[in-house]
């Protein structure tokens, strides 16, 4: 185990192609499928599952000349904040000693900060690749919904999730999105693209309009919004201008989210049977008894609370009580964004409402928790992209800024992140 136990496997995949990552050693999140790497998912369930193929990404990261350094360390199957949920250990932030990288890809920013790759993939359904990469003083990309292949990524909450990349700068990381991004046959959510994003990185803000909206910034510690605030007087001398924009709607947007999140997550986590995955058990006798030994043994406590909810919420009878209601505030969100961007190019504000968490902080308060991603999760329901850059220190560690654009506008959060840096 390294000091930052970034890796829950290290590899030395060369490739034989030649490309734009030609020279540069790239990790990958343990949750993206590696043709005969084993793929854990940060669980005990996966301990010894090696997937037979590549997920889109990867066979993308291969034609691009990249060496594939390692599967990085996740909370389990992306889900939670802090990368402490994994069953392979916790890992360290290199920005922050003694506090977390963030999560749920802790293990790839881990990596990036610590200089064990130079490139990252993470997965965000909720925030994962942006909350780690602004706790880890780096940067992160979450696509707009239907921008990078999502097969061969093991699903958690599939109507959310994007495949996203981790870099120090905003220019490496809008290159890594330039080899993934693009349709794919086997991911029927893709479209087509030849959208440029490198060159997109060239800090030129005359004109542009940053919306701030307040609810995302009120619920943020003092010592980070004044980070945020001298970010966007940075943005404001270099010939942009800020206006207040409003989304009401994002009070209700962390509840939405963990109920659309665990009830799709209780389905698809359904596989995990000890038939198909998961390890050998005693238990003998009926289905059921075998069933639920193996899903005892195999998934930790967060995965299990979330499969119970989710389950719940999904019932009859409950299911238009909590998740038809969810749906609904999802549409809320997705609109509140539109009329927001009716007077805004971008919209900015704190990536994480708080600095990083001391290691072992959250662990026993869930619910605090879930509510560090409230300026997260609204992009993820409205399947928008955004960007986390780094935007200074508190003494608790680093700050990310947000930037949120319309759908496919990866370019103008590019361009202005590119300026914040
Ligand atoms: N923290 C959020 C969750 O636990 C987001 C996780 C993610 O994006 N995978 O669901």
């Amino acid at each position: 185990m390294s000091e930052t136990n970034a890796f829950i496997t290290r590899t030395d995949i060369e490739s034989d192609d030649s490309g734009p990552l030609d020279g540069q050693t790239v990790a990958v999140k343990d949750n993206i499928s590696t043709k005969g790497v084993r793929t854990t998912c940060g669980s005990a369930m996966l301990e010894e599952y090696v997937p037979p193929y590549d997920a889109t990404v990867v066979s993308k990261l291969k034609d691009a000349g990249a060496t594939i350094v390692g599967k990085t360390n996740m909370d389990e199957f992306g889900m939670g904040t802090t990368t402490e949920t994994s069953a392979f250990g916790a890992t360290e932030n290199p920005a922050a000693p003694g506090r977390v990288p963030g999560g749920s890809s802790g293990g790839s920013a881990a990596a990036v900060a610590a200089g064990e790759a130079d490139l990252a993939l993470g997965s965000d359904t909720g925030g994962s690749v942006r909350c780690p990469a602004a706790f880890c003083g780096v940067v992160g990309i979450k696509p707009t919904y239907g921008l990078v292949s999502r097969y061969g990524l093991v699903a958690y909450a599939n109507s959310l999730e994007q495949i996203g990349p981790i870099a120090p700068t905003v220019e490496s990381a809008a290159q890594l999105l330039e080899v993934i991004a693009g349709d794919d046959s086997h991911d029927a959510t893709t479209r087509e693209t030849d959208a440029t994003y490198a060159d997109a990185a060239d800090g030129d803000v005359d004109g542009l309009t940053v919306g701030v909206p307040t609810e995302l910034v009120d619920g943020a510690d003092d010592a980070v919004v004044e980070q945020f605030e001298a970010t966007l007087d940075s943005l404001c001398e270099q010939g942009a201008e800020t206006v207040e924009v409003s989304l009401p709607s994002v009070e209700t947007a962390v509840q939405a989210y963990y109920v659309i999140a665990m009830s799709e997550a209780s389905s698809n986590l359904a596989r995990f049977d000890g038939v198909r995955y998961g390890p050998d058990t005693e238990a003998e006798g009926n289905w059921n008894d075998s069933f639920a030994a193996v899903r005892e043994e195999g998934f930790g406590e967060e995965v299990k609370r979330r499969i119970l909810l989710g389950t719940y919420a999904l019932s009859a009878g409950y299911h238009d009580k909590y998740y038809k209601k969810a749906q609904d505030a999802r549409a809320w969100v997705r609109q509140d964004f539109a009329e927001a961007f009716e007077s805004a190019d971008v919209i900015a504000s704190p990536t994480m409402p708080v600095a990083p968490f001391e290691r072992g902080e959250s662990l026993d308060d869930p619910l605090q928790m879930y509510l560090a991603d409230a300026n997260t999760v609204p992009v993820n329901l409205a399947n928008l992209p955004a960007i986390s850059v780094p935007a200074g220190e508190t003494e608790e560690g680093p700050v990310g800024l947000q930037l949120v654009g319309e759908a496919f506008d990866e370019r103008t959060i590019i361009r202005t992140a590119s300026a914040a840096e």
